[in-house]
């Protein structure tokens, strides 16, 4: 007696694309099988003829429940949305698994960095999301300033207990981790095993052109991809790439913005340098003349935005397997919040998006035939998987892995508006997208948690996954 079976849906497994019928048992896939050789009986028999069955969405870069800069919001104590919301926006989304942050999460000027152990931050942050999480999620712990000794001699530690991933920012204030310290970090994290999520862009020429841009009065929102620029990526993918070249660490660059950016990391690979790249999905549609619509920079998440060439490069990466994932650097605001700021110093980041990146990233890239159904699952779930360490417990669909599965219905033509999306938020840079393919269901752990619109899972249902990054993903780029 199964739980659960999904008969005859196109199912992506590690083998491929196939149409499969699949059986759950205790939360866990227990047999894949030939369409109609499965002769067990099921507490529930799932018809998903015509449908992808794809491992659920993995979201690998959100900030959920943190402060939001008063320099941004306009007043103090904003905050973007909470556990609950997210996660029940990022289940109607497709979404089963979110990788948030620990640490220090707030970006706010002259703010000091987290203080406290390393292993009682990410406790803190447990405790934040426990109970209030309809999916699963797990954290990058986040190093910012100029780390302590003692700090980075934590490192070791908290990739024993599951913390496979570091994020540092090589700009942003009193988030700024200079070179000497990465240097540091990069070597102790490379000694255990973990791997470096990195927000690259250099500081020196942001400072610069900000500055610059504020003296010349050209201090407006719609000048964002001026400041955080093109040259800026490409300078600073380009050094970390070397230091993690010297201490042989493995680098997750989270939004990769421009052509130069994708260059790099696909330089690198070329070279076996164990380097992986993310897109967000709002940089695969929008280019930097959006900023300048009535309410355009709605549309911004930093970096920046660039130009159409850089879209396009963006949008080939993950085609051609330069890039690896995508994510939403979900950040949910209230449109009064994400408005406030309208100049290069206090425009807010972030957008609402952990919804839409699978519904998306289908329409730019899978609907035409343009990428595989197989490469859609690996850069909206297997890929994170793999090179965040959830492998093969998340992002795939095969006899053992969790039963994390959404059911993609490609014939649900829709467009998106605001009544259709579930965050706390009151407007959304989708409104009037084209969907050429939506979410039609989502199981974690074998339990439907949205079926039909409905949400039917438990904001409790949610847990933290232990994470441990497979050495062959720190040797060389493996997907
Ligand atoms: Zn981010």
């Amino acid at each position: 007696m199964l739980d659960l079976i999904i008969r005859g849906g196109m199912v992506v497994a590690p083998e491929g694309a196939a149409e499969l019928d699949v059986g759950v048992q205790d939360g866990r896939i227990a047999v894949v099988a030939q369409p109609g050789t499965l002769d067990i009986e099921a507490g529930r028999t799932i018809e998903a003829s015509g449908k992808h069955v794809l491992p659920g969405g993995i979201e690998p870069h959100t900030h959920i429940g943190i402060p939001v800069p008063r320099n941004w919001a306009g007043r103090a104590e904003v905050v973007t949305q909470p556990p609950e919301a997210a996660s029940r926006a990022a289940a109607f989304g497709g979404v089963t698994t979110m990788v948030d942050f620990s640490g220090s999460l707030s970006i706010q000027p002259g703010e000091a960095p987290a203080a406290g152990p390393i292993m009682q931050q990410v406790e803190d942050r447990r405790d934040a999301f426990a109970g209030h999480s309809y999916i699963d999620y797990t954290f990058h712990h986040i190093l910012s300033g100029a780390v302590s000794p003692a700090t980075i001699g934590q490192i070791g530690e908290a990739i024993q207990s599951g913390v496979a991933s570091f994020k540092i920012f090589t700009t942003f204030n009193a988030s700024r981790v200079p070179y000497g310290s990465l240097w540091e970090i990069f070597q102790e994290v490379s000694r255990h095993g973990g791997i470096m999520a990195v927000h690259a862009e250099d500081d020196d020429i942001v400072t610069h052109m900000e500055e610059k841009l504020v003296r010349e009065g050209r201090d407006q929102g719609y000048n964002l991809h001026l400041v955080h620029n093109n040259i800026s990526e490409d300078l600073a993918f380009r050094q970390v790439l070397r230091l993690a070249n010297h201490t042989e660490t493995g680098i997750y660059f989270v939004h990769t913005t421009a052509k130069e950016g994708v260059a790099a990391i696909a330089e690198a690979r070329l070279r076996q340098q164990p380097v992986y790249g993310e897109a967000l999905h709002n940089y695969l549609e929008f280019t930097c003349d959006d900023y300048r619509k009535p309410g355009g920079t709605a549309i911004h998440t930093y970096p920046a935005i660039k130009f159409a060439d850089d879209r396009d490069a963006l949008q080939e990466g993950l085609a051609d397997g330069s890039l690896c994932t995508t994510a939403t650097d979900e950040y949910t605001t209230y449109k009064d919040v994400k408005l406030s700021g309208d100049t290069i110093l206090t425009v807010c980041g972030g957008h609402n998006g952990i919804e839409t990146r699978m519904a998306v990233t289908y329409a730019k890239l899978a609907a035409s035939g343009r990428i595989s159904l197989e490469r859609f699952a690996d850069i909206t779930s297997t890929n994170a998987a793999k090179i965040l360490g959830m492998y093969p417990q998340k992002g795939a669909i095969a006899v053992g892995s969790d039963a994390d599965i959404v059911i993609f219905d490609p014939s649900l033509h829709k467009t998106i508006t605001l009544d259709d999306l579930h965050a706390d938020s009151d407007y959304s840079i989708w409104e009037g997208f084209e969907c050429l393919g939506y979410p039609v269901m989502t199981i974690l752990r074998g339990k439907v948690i949205v079926e039909d619109g409905q949400l039917t899972g438990s904001s409790a249902g949610g847990r933290w996954i232990s994470r441990r990054v497979a050495p062959g993903v720190l040797a060389r780029p493996i997907c």
